[in-house]
C-alpha cells in the first residue's frame, strides 16, 4: 500500500480539496505510475458535482494521465521502470464478453471500471488522476510515443483525443468527406485537429464568435457561428458527418438539418439533462442518423496516440496548479478554456511535501 495525495470532492456542493488515501501495491500484472500531468475534462466536473447522479464520494477525478513508470509487477513485459506511460478513462473490464473480445472495452457488457468513480454498473470506488501516483493493470496502460518535450499537451489525448478519434474513425471520416464539429472546447478542438489530419473538409460550429480565428488555426476549413441563422442557412444539407461535443442541452435539429441524405450526427457531449427531442421528419426525409459514441477501446487509444504522434498533434493547453482546479471548473462552465486545462502535478507534490 502506498500513501497517495490527491484532490477530491467530498459532496456535490464541495470544492475539491486535499485528500489522502492508499493505493494498492503493484500486483504481478500492474504498473505503478508517478503522475506528471493530468488533463481536466468536463466529465470531471459533471462527476465531482454529481450531475449524472452516480457519483461515489470522495470523488478524485482525472482520466487524462501522463506519467513515468516507477514499478512493474513480475508478469509485466510491456513496460519497465522509467518508461513514459498514459492512462485514460478505463482501468479494467471483464475481458471475456463480446465487446472486450473485439477490443471495445468501453462497451464491456459487464461494465468497464472507470479510472475514477469505479465500475460503471456499480462497485468499489476508484480514484483518478488528480493524484500523485496510480497503479493500473498493464493491459490498460498506454505507450506514449510523442517526444517528451511537451508531455503536458499529450495528456488530453487520453480522453479528449480518443473520444473524438474513435467516432471519426468509425464513421470513416477522411478525404472527400465534409465533417462538422460542434463546440470548440477540449473535445471539439481535438476533433478539429484530428479530422483535419484524417484529410476531411472540416466545418467548426461555435457559439463563441471570438473563437473563429482559433478554429481556422486549429485546422477548420470554415467556421460557422451557430447562433447566426444566416451563417447556418449557408451550410444546410452539406455535411456527411457531424461530431457534437456540446456539454449542455440544445436544439439538435439546428445541426441535423445540415446533414446530407444518409448523413450521421454523433453525440459525444453528455449533458446533465436531456436535449429537446429532435424532429422525426428531419431524420426520415433524408434517412439521417442520430448516434452516440463512448470514448474508445484500449488498442484504438494506442492507435490514436500513434496517429497523433505521427501527425505531431497535441492539445492546446493552459497549465494550472492543482490549487487552481476549482477556478478552472468555473472557467470551463463559461466556455473560457483554450482549449484544455492540464494540472502540473508538481504543484500537488510540493503541497504534500510541505504538509
Ligand atoms: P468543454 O471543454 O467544456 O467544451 C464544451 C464546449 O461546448 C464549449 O467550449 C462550448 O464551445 C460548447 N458549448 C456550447 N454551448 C454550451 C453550453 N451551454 N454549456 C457548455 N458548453 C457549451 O467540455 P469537454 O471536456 O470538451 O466535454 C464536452 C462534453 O463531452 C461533456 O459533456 C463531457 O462530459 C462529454 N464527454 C463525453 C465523452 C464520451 O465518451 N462520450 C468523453 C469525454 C467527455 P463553443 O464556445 O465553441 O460553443
Ligand atoms: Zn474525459
Amino acid at each position: 500500500m502506498a500513501k497517495t495525495y490527491s484532490y477530491a470532492a467530498r459532496d456535490s456542493k464541495d470544492a475539491l480539496k486535499p485528500f489522502t488515501f492508499e493505493r494498492r501495491a503493484p500486483g504481478a500484472d500492474d504498473v505503478q505510475i508517478d503522475i506528471l500531468y493530468c488533463g481536466v475534462c468536463h466529465s470531471d466536473l459533471h462527476t465531482a458535482r454529481n450531475e449524472w447522479h452516480n457519483t461515489l464520494y470522495p470523488s478524485v477525478p482525472g482520466h487524462e494521465i501522463v506519467g513515468r513508470v516507477t514499478a512493474v509487477g513480475a508478469d509485466v513485459k510491456t513496460f519497465k521502470v522509467g518508461d513514459l506511460a498514459g492512462v485514460g478513462c478505463m482501468v479494467d473490464s471483464c475481458q471475456h464478453c463480446a465487446s472486450c473480445a473485439e477490443g471495445e472495452e468501453q462497451y464491456c457488457e459487464n461494465g468497464f471500471t472507470g479510472t475514477y468513480n469505479g465500475p460503471v454498473f456499480g462497485g468499489e470506488n476508484t480514484f483518478g488522476g488528480y493524484s500523485d501516483s496510480i497503479v493500473v493493470k498493464a493491459k490498460f496502460v498506454l505507450r506514449i510515443s510523442h517526444d517528451d518535450s511537451n508531455l503536458a499537451a499529450v495528456a488530453p489525448l487520453l480522453c479528449a483525443g480518443i473520444t473524438t478519434y474513435s467516432p471519426l474513425h468509425h464513421w470513416k471520416v477522411g478525404p472527400g468527406k465534409k465533417v462538422g464539429v460542434v463546440g470548440l472546447g477540449g473535445l471539439g478542438h481535438m476533433a478539429v485537429k484530428i479530422a483535419h489530419a484524417m484529410g476531411a473538409h472540416v466545418t467548426l460550429f461555435t457559439t463563441s464568435p471570438n473563437k473563429r480565428e482559433d478554429g481556422l488555426r486549429l485546422g477548420a476549413d470554415q467556421v460557422v457561428v451557430s447562433k447566426n441563422p444566416d451563417e447556418m442557412a449557408k451550410v444546410v444539407n452539406s455535411l456527411d458527418f457531424i461530431l457534437n461535443t456540446v456539454a449542455a442541452p440544445h436544439d439538435l435539429d439546428a445541426f441535423l438539418n445540415l446533414l446530407k441524405r444518409d448523413g450521421t450526427m454523433t453525440l459525444v457531449g453528455a449533458p446533465d439533462s436531456p436535449h429537446p427531442s429532435p424532429s422525426v421528419f428531419n431524420l426520415i426525409f433524408k434517412r439521417r442518423s442520430l448516434a452516440g459514441s463512448l470514448i474508445g477501446g484500449i488498442q484504438e487509444t494506442q492507435d490514436m496516440l500513434d496517429f497523433c504522434a505521427k501527425h505531431k498533434i497535441v492539445s492546446d493547453i493552459e497549465m494550472i496548479d492543482i490549487q487552481g482546479v476549482n477556478e478552472a471548473y468555473e472557467r470551463m462552465l463559461k466556455g473560457d478554456v483554450k482549449y484544455r486545462f492540464v494540472i502540473d502535478m508538481e504543484s500537488l507534490k510540493k503541497e504534500s511535501h510541505a504538509a
